[in-house]
């Protein structure tokens, strides 16, 4: 979505997606409805909030459609989810979803473990995808995830050409936007102020997204490096929530909260209220009791005399 409604970045809440792809419980719809709600409720301007899989696969996700019903009716939400390949992005367009993701890993060795087929024909996948939207009457936003952007915990390294040529590849094959995903949460600054600037030489703007995780806790190390480099979508999931089913030892996504803490300090208004992201853990907690939450923001409080940008 485009940067605006007095916010000078979008943070993008991915927990109802991928926080949910390693939480094994499956959520009730109106539980899941109750948190995506309070999610809306603080101010974040897009939600991630289901992913078109097939329900045999990811029993969690079986909702999908009625959950971005729901998002739907939240005013001036953006509603984005995830798919996997044509058919599912299908069904999220009829779904009426504003945005959708295709994920396509960058490593070959994470791209046969998560989606059981090679990379080039990911793309074909995205091609068709693309090429199908193209004329539905309001027709959702496609971006491309290239997951594994900066490191794979199967294969390993991730040659940044190929990161920057599938990026080039993707835009080509119709996708509007393209984001930087470090799946296994392997990215350190100076390399990702590298590989955004290679990736940006070929498609500037058309890469608009960082979605990381915390691994090795340098996450939010890599969104200041990001915001420097001209990012404007971040991606986070409230309490730290989630992993990779097929990246072993990954944790879960940037906190929210503490993002948002982060842009807020470097002077950056992100619509978001923190107090109600603090109520929003409390719901996540009721509905997922035996689940750890994390971040430094809800831990330790607001420091004394701290005020978010102006
Ligand atoms: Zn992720």
């Amino acid at each position: 979505m485009p940067v605006q409604n007095g916010r000078d970045v979008v943070v993008s809440e991915v927990g109802p997606r991928d926080g949910l792809q390693m939480v094994h419980v499956v959520i009730p719809t109106p539980a899941k409805l109750r948190w995506i709600a309070a999610l809306a409720a603080a101010g974040l301007p897009e939600i991630e909030v289901a992913s078109f899989v097939p329900p045999k696969l990811v029993p969690q996700m079986a909702d999908a459609a009625e959950v971005t019903r729901f998002a739907l009716t939240l005013p001036g939400l953006h509603v984005a989810v995830l798919a996997p390949n044509a058919r599912g992005a299908a069904a999220a367009a009829a779904a009426g979803a504003h945005k959708i993701t295709v994920t396509i890993s960058a490593s070959e060795a994470h791209s046969m473990a998560n989606l059981r087929k090679p990379r080039a024909a990911q793309i074909e996948e995205v091609r068709a995808i693309a090429a199908a939207l193209r004329d539905l009457p309001g027709r959702p936003a496609l971006e491309a995830g290239l997951s594994t952007a900066f490191g794979c915990s199967l294969q390993g390294e991730v040659p940044e050409r190929d990161v920057v040529a599938m990026a080039v590849e993707l835009v080509e094959a119709g996708c509007d936007s393209v984001g930087l995903s470090d799946t296994a949460g392997y990215a350190q600054p100076a390399q990702l102020r590298r590989l955004v600037r290679a990736v940006q030489a070929e498609i500037g703007e058309k890469l608009d997204n960082l979605h990381l995780h915390d691994t090795m806790g340098l996450g939010l190390a890599n969104v200041t490096v990001g915001v420097e480099e001209g990012i404007r979508i971040f991606d986070g999931a409230l309490a730290g929530l989630g992993g990779c089913p097929f990246a072993p030892g990954a944790s879960g996504n940037v906190v929210t909260e503490d993002l948002v803490f982060l842009l807020e300090s470097l002077g950056l208004r992100t619509g978001v209220d923190l107090d109600a992201l603090l109520r929003a853990r409390e719901v996540l907690h009721e509905i997922l009791p035996d689940e750890p939450l994390h971040g430094a923001f809800a831990r330790a409080g607001r420091p004394r005399g701290w005020t978010a940008a102006a």
